[in-house]
């Protein structure tokens, strides 16, 4: 069943102690306001250097548990983030990744060390969200066997299952209304743009009584494998997403070559 009116989650990737300072700061009223239960996901171990957006926030931990406590939903978000891995990723929407590609004893390797660097920080980590959507069936597997059944990503409609996993959807990277389906919103503040900052407070007001977290979909919903129908509507708003990503590469590949 595809609910209606829309639900929404909020995802924040890519947070770690040296996330951009001052651009995270400003959400964090939003989410208090609005009493949000986002995704957090969190780097274990950053070694990205594109992640290092401001010096390390000594408080970062102890903000992160707090936030778990408030209701968010802390995720695996890789190892170090280091994207050098070319191998195919199950969604094929970049090139590069940290996961997809690698072979199952080095990803489960990866998965135990980052799940114990985010549990040594008092934190209970219960989702995956892989680094630039690249992870394959080896990732899954290795999922399961550290005991991590559920994953944000994809491009349904509905939660569902597939590969032993729940996945819940993540489609969109800023607010848009939508009529019908459980849509995941996902922002970068270290790079969201102030446009965002704008938009996403008169979204949230319209849309208070929308916004959901992972918890109560999985209590509302029975999420199984895909349907038919839905496994079209799926592989066609796939092939958007990759159309979408291969246009962004080539005009970033012209602005630099320029
Ligand atoms: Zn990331």
């Amino acid at each position: 069943m595809i609910p209606e009116p829309a639900q929404y989650i909020l995802r924040f990737d890519d947070l770690c102690p040296t996330v951009s300072y001052s651009r995270w700061q400003q959400f964090l009223p939003l989410i208090e306001k609005f009493k949000l239960q986002p995704i957090l996901a969190v780097v274990p171990d950053n070694q990205d250097r594109h992640l290092q957006a401001s010096p390390p926030d000594p408080d970062f931990w102890i903000q992160m548990r707090q936030m778990e406590l408030g209701g968010a939903m802390i995720a695996l978000h890789g190892y170090n983030h280091r994207c050098e891995s070319r191998g195919p990723s199950l969604l094929g929407l970049h090139h590069g990744s940290e996961f997809a590609g690698v072979d199952e004893s080095t990803q489960r390797e990866w998965i135990h060390e980052g799940l114990a660097i985010l549990r040594g920080h008092g934190l209970n980590p219960r989702i995956w969200v892989a680094p630039r959507h690249g992870f394959d069936l080896n990732t899954l597997s290795a999922l399961r066997k550290e005991g991590i059944s559920l994953l944000s990503d994809g491009f349904a409609r509905v939660p569902f299952t597939r590969g032993g996993l729940t996945w819940i959807p993540q489609q969109l990277s800023a607010p848009v209304e939508k009529s019908r389906g459980l849509w995941t919103i996902c922002i970068h503040p270290n790079t969201a743009h102030s446009s965002l900052l704008n938009r996403l407070p008169i979204f949230l007001r319209k849309h208070e009584a929308q916004f959901t977290s992972v918890d109560r979909v999985l209590d509302e919903y029975s999420p199984a494998e895909l349907g038919g129908m839905e496994r079209l509507y799926e592989k066609f708003a796939l092939w958007r997403a990759q159309a979408s990503h291969v246009r962004r590469r080539k005009r970033s590949r012209r602005s630099h070559s320029g």
